[in-house]
């Protein structure tokens, strides 16, 4: 039996950066705070100190600050005809664990989507026509548009400190910047990291066949800044070993250094870390949630938090897996195309690309940050015309040196042997030389991609398993074939001393080997209730006053990462919150 605790006014469900940015909203406007981590506190001055976080094996092969998947983890198969079976370590994708969340081992490439991400549906067929979208492609169209969202990418910018160019300022196009980018109000908060030489000679490359290069946006950032908060974050060190660890020079922006030093600060807030939620109490009949239920997982008591309000920040599996868990909101089903939880279930085409060599240059790799790029847009979204080329969506293509890690930056040359003698010199001979032209793909909603519950497998609580039914379809394979001829192209103007094969996905995904952890939807926003969880404010449609936040929201995933636009989402969901529904609590939209 579960004990009861005193009445709150808010509960996150999560603490990464959707959770701590909208405790602290809420705080501000003087609720009393409950913020609920499955994970452990960590402290960056502690865990993310030199030496230790300099350890591979410790944070990229063992993967110490990510999900366990003995705790919770998901069922896999790649359509509905086949039986899911069970993760049992972590790959494809490496959701956080812990206090900050994801973002303390993100890699910080900080993007805002394109104003025709935001608007996919409508754009294809005003483009392409009425007839041009596919049948099984259930793209959608984001309930706000860019400019209206504009003011609130512009703000997570700033807490951050972002790196940059701007592209497009106030509509005006800047020499140097993103062309492709939407209108923004001001230039980023911080100008571009140092680039790496590889880097500048993709842009040089790319300049000559009249594409158009610009710096990757990042969150590592280039110099000291004092964010929004009025918290000081360091610049780049350049390290060499970002993603999947913590930065011990607090350039990598995250809740730990933009956020939470305030939040902790404040009465009106209180932290429980290894609180696990399990489910949601909902009271079907009036429409709201009642509060949470979760276990302490030291000692497996069990807890009952009423809350007036509960915010869902628990990334896109969480996210869905309590709505479903608490029957809340109806589940999708691929046969009927009824319900929506689980709905629109997309990933990323990325680690894909060319690498090559170049016997006369020593590339240093093991410096840099991933915000060391250069980038094109001119294949991403609808920059491109897409007519007869039988897909939609595209990529962005880049290159730099940010992580040449001893253990995983290995990079030989086609036709070397997989182990033993042959296979080390080649390794050592060309750690040094070697250059990969990256590419990073949109990923379009498909009727056969979901999440649902597993009907075999259950979790420590007795819980179905989530089950994710996932694969690439013909679109994905398409797209990736177009950018690739385009790196392709690109990598001849460089002239390499040896040029690597093309590295293309082929036949079912694989969720073994990593890719990225840029998984979206479930829970997608939308304007119909039938086809969406959450409305334009990111209010659910089943009980009004759960908000949903995250990447779960997106009911496609464009080229980009997507923390940038999850960012901006959770301060546009706090200023609905704070400026409407407290106000006048109950539905923001009326369907
Ligand atoms: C290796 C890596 C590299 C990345 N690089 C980039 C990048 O370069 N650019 C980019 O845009 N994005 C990147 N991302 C993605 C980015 O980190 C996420 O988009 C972002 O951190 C998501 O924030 P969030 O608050 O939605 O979720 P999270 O940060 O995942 O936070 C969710 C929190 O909820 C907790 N939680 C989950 N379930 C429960 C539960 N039932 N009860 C209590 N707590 C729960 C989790 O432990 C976690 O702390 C990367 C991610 C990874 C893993
Ligand atoms: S590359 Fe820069 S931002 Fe990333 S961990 Fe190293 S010092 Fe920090």
């Amino acid at each position: 039996m579960a004990t009861r605790l005193k009445e709150v006014d808010a509960v996150m469900v999560g603490m990464g950066w959707t959770g701590s940015i909208m405790a602290r909203e809420l705080t501000k406007a003087g609720l009393n705070v409950v913020g609920l981590e499955r994970g452990p506190d960590i402290k960056p001055a502690e865990d993310f100190a030199m030496p230790h976080i300099r350890d591979e094996l410790r944070y990229v092969q063992r993967l110490e600050i990510i999900q366990d998947p003995a705790m919770e983890t998901l069922s896999f198969r790649h359509r509905p005809s086949e039986q899911a079976l069970p993760m049992r370590r972590m790959g494809s994708f490496l959701p956080g664990n812990g206090v900050g969340g994801a973002a303390n081992h993100w890699g910080g490439q900080h993007w805002r989507y394109l104003p025709s991400d935001h608007q996919t549906r409508s754009n294809i067929l005003n483009r392409y026509g009425a007839k041009a979208l596919p049948e099984d492609m259930t793209v959608q169209d984001w309930a706000m548009t860019y400019d209206e969202l504009e003011p609130y990418y512009d703000r997570f910018e700033k807490l951050c400190g972002v790196s940059g160019k701007a592209g497009n300022l106030r509509g005006q196009k800047v020499d140097g910047g993103n062309p492709f980018e939407g209108a923004r109000q001001n230039d980023y908060p911080t100008p571009p990291v140092k680039m790496t030489e590889s880097a500048l000679m993709y842009a040089k490359a790319c300049k000559e066949l009249g594409y158009h290069p610009f710096p990757q946006p990042a969150s590592t950032i280039s110099q000291p800044y004092t964010n929004t908060e009025g918290l000081a974050l360091g610049g780049c060190q350049y390290c060499g070993h970002c993603e999947r660890a913590g930065c011990e020079a607090n350039a990598k922006a995250g809740p730990h250094i933009c956020v939470l030093p305030v939040l902790r600060a404040d009465p009106k807030f209180e932290l429980r870390v290894h609180s696990w939620v399990s489910r949601l109490t909902y009271d079907k009949a009036a429409k709201k949630v009642t509060g949470v239920v979760y276990t302490d997982t030291r000692t497996g008591e069990e807890y009952e938090q009423p809350a007036g309000m509960v915010v869902l920040s628990a990334y896109v599996f969480g996210n869905i897996g309590l709505l479903l868990h608490s029957g809340i909101g109806e589940p999708y089903d691929p046969a009927t195309q009824k319900g929506a939880v689980g709905r629109n279930y997309c990933y990323q085409l990325s680690r894909i690309g060319l690498t090559m060599f170049f016997k006369d240059k020593n590339f240093n790799p093991f410096m840099g940050s991933p915000g060391s790029m250069m980038v094109i847009d001119d294949f991403d979204g609808d920059n491109f015309d897409h007519t007869g080329l039988g897909f939609f969506g595209g990529c962005r293509i880049q290159t730099g040196h940010g992580e040449g890690r001893p253990i995983a930056y290995r990079p030989t040359p086609p036709g070397t042997p997989r182990w033993g003698s042959a296979w080390k010199k080649a390794a050592v001979d060309n750690y040094q030389h070697a250059l990969s032209i990256g590419m990073s793909g949109s990923n379009y909603a498909n009727r056969n991609n979901y999440v649902d519950l597993d009907p075999t497998y259950k979790d420590q609580l007795g819980r179905p398993l989530l089950r994710l039914t996932y694969n690439f379809v013909e679109n994905d394979y398409k797209l990736a074939e177009y950018c690739m001829s385009k790196v392709v192209e690109i990598a001849k103007v460089m002239n390499p001393t040896v040029m690597g094969s093309p590295r293309l996905r082929k036949g079912d995904y694989d969720i073994v080997p990593y890719q990225s952890t840029h998984n979206t939807g479930g829970t997608i926003m939308g304007t119909d209730p039938k086809t969406s969880v959450v409305n334009r404010y990111l209010q659910s449609w089943d009980a009004s006053n759960l908000f949903i936040m995250g990447a779960s929201t997106f009911p496609q995933q464009p080229a980009y990462n997507p923390t940038g636009p999850v960012g901006a989402l959770a301060y546009w969901a706090a200023d609905a919150i704070v400026s409407k529904y407290l106000k006048n609590p109950g539905p923001l939209v009326h369907a």
